[in-house]
């Protein structure tokens, strides 16, 4: 009984997905411009909004007192140093790979070779500047607690948590008031995200829609090689990278990893940002895939700030694409600092909507090509950041599955179970709902 009712929001939320597409589809082909300007105005902008800010509510508390219990509960500091310092150069090497493969991918199947008559539609772009990177250590530190929240600073949120955390298990008992309620209010905050969950099949039918609608398919066309280029590394860093990974250093079965994963990676692409999907993310690594909290509750929200593979494999394609259309061939020495500064880059940006693009700025400059040809990918962007982002949050959770065994924490009968306790809640949330 309670697998149907799973299965049925599960579903639901492909629906969302498939309509929405479907919808957006034929009224960006038959609709006019003034109705679909309407249908957006009045429903799906509001709808997909609604949601978007229910998630999104929920990442600052979430990271806050998640990373607080996690870290109190870890109760030894060595251990979470370790788990830190694996979780970085995983990370690193990860995003290194990505880039790798974006790179001789896109030498191979050359997207922009011949396409100078794309170079007529060049416009302005501004660089952004690269930040210094002793300033990004040093920003970590946060100078007011309240301030990092109110402007949901990952970084220094994360930073205070850990050392909140670790104070707590510093003290002890007289600290165990405190940290149970931080790890009740964290208990409601998961329930919450039930309960916003259940309307995530109207939200992603809202959300995808609205960007068909707007975009249309002709700059789908004009750039096809490019996009075609940039989901075929995407889909083989999150199919063979992530699966191998699984399969080998986390000793787990990848098949189960996806099939419980794949929700997630929906509200990752219609939201198109790895932070609002911190809540979910968390909640399925640790109710679906058996991750502790002391784990999942540190490697999620830091992977969403600094790990973006996804983000990575749009930089080096759309680097080698520029260089191509511009008739400018890149050398192993340039082709070398891509990847080193498109790693850095993926670091330096934000999890939210598009800022993959304005870091792939600072990439540009490093290799002396024209920053201005940022704009030729501009049009396509908007769909590709979809794709990118939902590899972007799988590229976390795989992590965080691999470190969880690492440490011989990850609960395999939950891994391998069928139960998929998050939807039986959410289907309860629902349920709770339309009685009330
Ligand atoms: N939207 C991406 C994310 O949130 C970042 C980007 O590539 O623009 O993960």
């Amino acid at each position: 009984m309670k697998s149907e009712k799973k299965m049925s929001l599960t579903i639901k939320i492909l629906l969302g997905l498939a309509l929405g597409i479907i919808f957006g589809i034929i009224a960006n082909i038959t609709f006019e411009k003034s109705l679909n300007e309407s249908i957006i105005k009045w429903v799906l902008g509001p709808a997909g909004t609604v949601f978007l800010r229910g998630i999104k509510m929920l990442v600052v508390p979430l990271v806050l007192c998640s990373l607080i219990s996690g870290t109190a509960s870890v109760g030894d500091i060595k251990k979470l140093g370790r788990v830190g310092i694996k979780t970085l150069v995983y990370y690193t090497l990860t995003t290194a790979i990505a880039i790798t493969l974006a790179i001789v991918l896109a030498s191979v199947i050359k997207p922009g070779v011949g396409g100078t008559e794309l170079l007529s539609s060049v416009g302005d772009f501004k660089a952004a500047e690269a930040p210094f990177i002793m300033d990004v250590f040093v920003n970590m530190v946060p100078t007011n607690p309240i301030k990092s929240l109110v402007e949901g600073e990952m970084l220094q949120i994360i930073t205070f948590s850990i050392l909140f955390g670790i104070a707590a298990t510093m003290i002890g008992k007289a600290a165990e008031p405190v940290i149970n309620i931080v790890k009740q209010t964290n208990e409601v905050l998961l329930k919450i995200i039930g309960i916003v969950m259940a309307f995530a099949p109207v939200g992603v039918f809202a959300l995808i829609s609205k960007v068909i609608m707007i975009q249309g398919a002709d700059v789908l066309l004009k750039l096809l090689k490019y996009g075609v280029t940039i989901i075929l590394v995407l889909a083989i860093q999150a199919i063979i990278v992530y699966g191998l990974a699984l399969k080998v250093l986390g000793r787990v079965n990848p098949i189960k990893f996806f099939k419980k994963f794949w929700p997630v990676m929906v509200v990752a692409f219609s939201t198109s940002s790895s932070n609002a999907t911190i809540p979910v993310n968390l909640e399925t690594c640790e109710e679906k895939l058996g991750v502790p909290n002391s784990i999942a509750s540190f490697t999620i929200p830091l992977g969403a700030t600094i790990n973006m593979d996804g983000t990575a494999i749009m930089q080096g394609v759309a680097t080698v694409f520029i260089a191509q259309v511009y008739g400018l061939p890149l050398t192993i020495n340039q082709l070398m600092m891509v990847v080193l500064t498109a790693t850095l880059a993926s670091v330096g940006t934000a999890g939210v909507p598009g800022v993959g693009l304005i870091t792939l700025s600072m990439v540009l400059q490093q290799v002396g090509l024209p920053v201005e040809g940022i704009t030729l990918v501009l049009g396509i962007d908007r769909i590709l950041d979809m794709i990118r982002t939902a590899v972007n949050v799988t590229g976390d959770a795989a992590a965080t599955v691999i470190m969880a065994n690492s440490e011989s924490e990850l609960d395999l009968d939950i891994y391998n179970s069928n139960n998929t306790a998050t939807d039986i809640e959410i289907e309860e949330c629902v349920l709770e709902l339309e009685e009330a």
